[in-house]
């Protein structure tokens, strides 16, 4: 009899227990939902040139623009990712986009680089470049967005008042460029020239990992300070 009766208590608890547990399981679940996971986002990372065009050229290193747009896509690629954006990337090697029977491979490669852009179905597009001027002593990191893209500048502005915050020689303002992959898509897209190779200094510092990553980040929070994450 009493062996029943623990049997039956045994049966309540086990009851009371499973019941429990599934109150915990849905309070969890209602609190997820509350907190859903963020959305996701893709966005289309452009490294610069590439193949026979190697862009701008640093005059003290020989380094190649379409190199180093190249290694900061690849940083703002990892970067994104692990924050759980979804990337893609317009190219992830040297080669060029163009097709190499095209008469004109710089008209070619762009609109490689647009078909891309609209075959992702970008949310948003982060074009990377190097600057150059013949007058040595120009320098600073500077964003760019299209002529009449309001998502564009204020994407221009966020990521400008993060190169700010974390970089010397970030330029104060962002400013209208008229580049064929800012002007190929109506989302927000611009194009960061990450500082002047034709510059002595910042040819240096373009190459040094610390410049690359703080770069980078930069770039990553002012795309997440435009989406509010
Ligand atoms: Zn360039």
């Amino acid at each position: 009899m009493f062996c029943l009766i623990l049997k039956k208590r045994v049966l309540v608890l086990s009851i009371v227990g499973l019941l429990l547990a599934v109150g915990i399981l849905a309070g969890v679940l209602a609190v997820k939902s509350v907190y859903s996971p963020k959305p996701t986002y893709t966005i289309v990372i452009d490294a610069g040139h590439g193949g026979e065009d190697g862009g701008a050229v640093g005059k003290t290193t020989n380094v190649k623009e379409s190199y180093l747009n190249l290694q900061y896509a690849l940083c703002l690629q990892k970067m994104c990712s692990d924050f759980g954006i979804n990337v893609v990337m317009t190219r992830s090697d040297m080669n060029g986009l163009y097709s190499n029977a095209a008469k004109n491979k710089k008209k070619s490669e762009m609109k490689k680089r647009e078909e891309i852009i609209k075959k992702a179905n970008a949310d948003m597009v982060i074009s990377i470049h190097m600057n150059s001027f013949p007058l040595r002593s120009s320098k600073g990191a500077q964003v760019f967005y299209g002529k009449g893209n309001k998502s564009g500048q204020f994407l221009a502005e966020s990521v400008t008042s993060m190169l700010s915050q974390n970089m010397d020689n970030a330029r104060e303002s962002a400013k209208v460029g008229d580049y064929y992959i800012l002007n190929c898509t109506k989302k927000p897209a611009i194009l960061v020239e990450c500082g002047f190779l034709s510059n002595p200094e910042e040819e240096k510092l373009l190459q040094s990992e610390e410049y690359i990553h703080s770069m980078c980040y930069s770039i990553m929070c002012g795309i997440l300070m435009y989406y509010e994450v």
